[in-house]
């Protein structure tokens, strides 16, 4: 027998004899630490009390546009609406692994098909994308369409809501890392909830999400949370993250 399975095997055989000698359910309990206390708001999509509020429908005081200046989106009730031309907006805040909860919402009035309607993002890290689209009886591309993660994974369903309503997405996400030399040790992943349905069930995150090409993995570390621009009039509502450490 080789060494490593004769370990194996002794490590197997001295796992079942402690297990036999547990009889004291207490012992198998594990009280320290103490997981904390944090304050679930009223309703499922409100903040909660350790969430950091990226936008309350009043202002954009936490986003610029891509040069950092004034974000040129506008702001009318209670929403943040695309102004088409004005480009992307993005936190002025950096992050790392975030829960985020967002809300969008693609517009009544249905123009264009395919990728052309409702489409928006959500970027992660400021370049791994969520897709944001009016996948609302809307064919595309599987790995293109709403809570796609663009170009890589498509949504395990189609849990979209028709153009004009309101929907959420809570996402999960673990930033990649990186040694020194800048190459990508571990994967990050991706977890999405719409509408209270898993779509994205931690997903390895193969690398940034371009229109045209394979995915690239450039060193990086936290990055702001960043909405994109692609033409279409989509809305934008109660936005917070909470930050994993
Ligand atoms: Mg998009």
């Amino acid at each position: 027998m080789q060494r490593t399975s004769f370990l194996f095997l002794c490590s197997m055989l001295a796992y079942f004899y402690l297990d036999a000698q547990i009889k004291d359910p207490k012992a198998t309990e594990v009280w320290e630490p103490e997981p904390r206390v944090v304050t679930p708001g009223a309703t499922t999509n409100a903040p909660p009390s350790d969430a950091i509020i990226l936008f309350d429908g009043s202002n954009l005081d936490e986003w610029s546009n891509n040069d950092g200046d004034a974000a040129g989106w506008k702001v009318a009730d209670g929403a943040m609406t695309v102004v088409k031309g004005t480009g992307i907006v993005k936190t002025k805040r950096n992050f790392g692994s975030v829960q985020l909860h967002i809300e969008w919402r693609t517009p009544a009035k249905v123009v264009s098909e395919g990728q052309g309607r409702g489409n928006s993002g959500v970027f992660l890290n400021g370049i791994y994308e969520v897709q944001v689209l009016d996948s609302y009886n809307n064919r595309t591309y599987s790995n293109g369409q709403a809570a796609s993660i663009y170009k890589q994974y498509m949504p395990l369903v189609n849990a979209c809501k028709p153009p004009g309503e309101w929907q959420t997405y809570d996402i999960i996400y673990m930033q990649p890392k990186f040694n020194k030399d800048g190459i990508k040790v571990q994967s990050g992943t991706l977890t999405v909830i719409q509408n209270g349905i898993l779509v994205q069930n931690n997903i390895e995150i193969k690398g940034t999400t371009p229109y045209i090409g394979l995915p690239k993995n450039p060193a990086h570390e936290d990055g702001p949370l960043l909405l994109q621009d692609h033409g279409n009039p989509v809305s934008y509502r109660n936005i917070w993250v909470r930050e994993i450490d």
